[in-house]
């Protein structure tokens, strides 16, 4: 048996997606900027995406922008708002995706902006008086980039509260919302956020694409240069069969999104069970509950000998699943997130996450896994 639990890092492909795909890797290939018929089924397939990933957001398609990912969509958010909006400050958390914290840090040694480092707690929840306190002192203009859900630990951040704090102070906002685009229902007529940012590969879509949202009244310019692509904020020949793709995941993630959110929390519900009775002194990093992300759950193993290899044990019995960020599955060089919120370092952290296609089974078959490469409750006290 093979479990995949590294959902957080990327999903699989859905058949629904891969099928409404084929077709425009093959017989409809034109460029979407021609004006021929070609180019016009192209064009107008991407635009049905844009459309499937407005009505998800309760937004305008005229916000919509496709970008090659999420990590392009958080640069472009947040570079173009200190090159284009006058940002002088940024606040931000220590606990944010790398391609949010070293474009921060970019800005930072080359002068470009003043970075303000926001207060998380030893569950990674932001702290919003903090907040309050920092956009009270500040009198330039300010962006504010914190995540929505923490992609190692699933800590969630109160993204209304989030927008009225913003709003109350005169600052921008861009959230990356990469981990919960698909698993939280977003309203953008009700919430006021300048920017957030999505990735297809997060939401059983293809890689390789991803999106910005930009509200109507901010007004950037182009990130990457070239041509008109994307209503000239985005040149480069669009990933076609990529943002048809997206569209339709969203699209079916939103219109099941009450039934995978059901099975999901249930299966780490079960899991968090399952563990507190089968292994000695487990604990959980974040936030487990049902305000956090509910496809990512960050275990903490007690110190063990057994802890170096306890991931590599996982792999080789068919269980995938990350130790600390998902983009550096596989480098053991220390999580940023569990350091910010002062995990044990003797503890090992690993994170499982789910999805729609994770099954009961085979949770029990990683909890029989884990019980002889950590030790069952009965093992260790015997
Ligand atoms: N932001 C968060 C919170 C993520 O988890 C990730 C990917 O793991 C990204 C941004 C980057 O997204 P992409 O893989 O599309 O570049």
């Amino acid at each position: 048996m093979k479990v995949y639990l590294d959902n957080a890092a990327t999903t699989p492909l859905s058949d629904e997606v891969l099928q409404v795909m084929i077709p425009f890797m093959k017989e409809n290939f034109g460029n979407p900027s021609a004006i021929h018929s070609f180019g016009r089924t192209t064009r107008a397939a991407i635009e049905t995406a844009r459309k499937q990933v407005a009505k998800a957001l309760n937004c305008s398609p005229a916000e919509i922008f496709f970008t090659s990912s999420g990590t392009e969509a958080n640069n472009m958010a947040i570079k173009c708002s200190v090159r284009d909006l006058g940002i002088k400050h940024v606040i931000t958390s220590p606990i944010e995706h790398h391609c949010v914290s070293h474009t921060t840090d970019y800005l930072e040694e080359n002068h470009l902006a003043t970075i303000h480092l926001l207060r998380v707690n030893d569950k990674g929840q932001m702290d919003l008086q903090h907040l309050e306190e920092l956009l009270s002192q500040i009198n330039e203009p300010t962006l504010v980039s914190l995540m929505h859900a923490n992609n190692e630990i699933g800590t969630m951040v109160d993204i209304e509260k989030l927008a009225e704090i913003c709003s109350k102070h005169g600052a921008l906002l861009h959230c990356d919302t990469v981990q919960t685009i698909g698993h939280y229902p977003f309203d953008l007529q009700k919430t006021k956020i300048n920017f957030l940012s999505g990735s297809g590969h997060k939401f059983h879509g293809p890689k390789g694409a991803g999106f910005i949202y930009i509200n109507a009244d901010t007004k950037i310019k182009s990130f990457i240069h070239g041509g008109a692509q994307e209503r000239n904020m985005r040149a480069g020949t669009e990933n076609m069969y990529g943002i048809i793709g997206l569209g339709k995941a969203i699209e079916d993630a939103y219109a099941h999104f009450d039934e995978h959110k059901n099975h999901i929390l249930s299966l780490k519900k079960y899991m968090i069970t399952r563990l507190q009775e089968s292994i000695e002194d487990i604990k959980f990093n974040g936030d487990i509950s049902d305000n956090s992300l509910y496809t990512v759950l960050s275990v903490s193993f007690p110190p063990s000998d057994k802890n170096e290899t306890l991931l590599f044990n996982l792999d080789i019995n068919g269980i995938a699943a990350s130790a600390g960020s998902a983009c550096s599955s596989g480098a053991d060089t220390g999580s940023h997130v569990l350091n910010a919120i002062k995990a044990d370092p003797a503890r090992k952290g690993i994170r499982f996450s789910f999805s729609r296609y994770t099954t009961k089974e085979e949770i029990d078959f990683v909890i029989e896994k884990l019980k002889t490469i950590v030790g069952s409750k009965e093992t260790v006290a015997s």
